[in-house]
């Protein structure tokens, strides 16, 4: 919850519209909470409304060249420099301390998975999960996000298809076998959150 909610809910709840009725409060709070987002307004060459979300799509960084950190913004300069796309393929990154950034805003089409954009939410963790493993922050904000984002879009985790990593999608090694491997934890945390 950002700061301006927190403000909007406490001075509803000082104005007693929420007394004695914690079911609407509580239905508040589920439907405009969010994890720590950084949001970045980074500016797009195009914007398509996605038609559906049915799956969330894990991905690891996976630069070659090692296991490092990348910001939403490097990897948005890439894509719009190097691929030639409208900006960052992903909705989201999350950095190597744990913090969630915005990539392609959330009711976009992402450009994360061949053939499965127009359907999915794409999250990319920094690092090559190929060759390190993911931190301990990186995961608790994975779990938090994708929990949220099964919430939003009325998702059930523990269905087939729904939280995939990339490698099931397509011909690639991403997510890397070492965050790949913890997608079933993840799977639980959602389904319990
Ligand atoms: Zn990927």
């Amino acid at each position: 919850m950002d700061r301006r909610k927190f403000l909007r809910v406490m001075a509803m709840t000082a104005t007693n519209i929420f007394l004695g009725n914690e079911e609407v409060f509580a239905q508040y709070i589920l439907e405009t909470w969010e994890p720590p987002i950084r949001k970045l307004f980074l500016r797009f060459t195009e914007y398509e409304l996605r038609p559906s979300t049915e799956m969330i799509v894990i991905h690891h960084a996976g630069f070659p060249d090692g296991d490092k950190d990348s910001s939403a913004e490097e990897i948005h300069k890439f894509h719009q420099e190097v691929n030639g796309w409208a900006g960052i393929g992903y909705h989201y990154v999350i950095r190597k301390d744990g913090t969630i950034e915005q990539g392609r805003r959330p009711q976009m089409v992402g450009a994360h998975a061949y053939k499965h954009n127009r359907n999915s939410v794409g999250i990319c963790v920094a690092g090559n999960f190929e060759l390190a493993k993911p931190e301990r922050k990186q995961l608790d904000s994975l779990k938090l996000l994708t929990a949220r984002l099964c919430q939003r879009y009325k998702l059930n985790p523990m269905k087939d298809g729904v939280i995939v990593g990339h490698r099931n999608l397509n011909d690639t090694d991403c997510p890397g076998k070492n965050l790949y491997s913890k997608l079933n934890e993840i799977r639980r945390y959602c389904r319990d959150f």
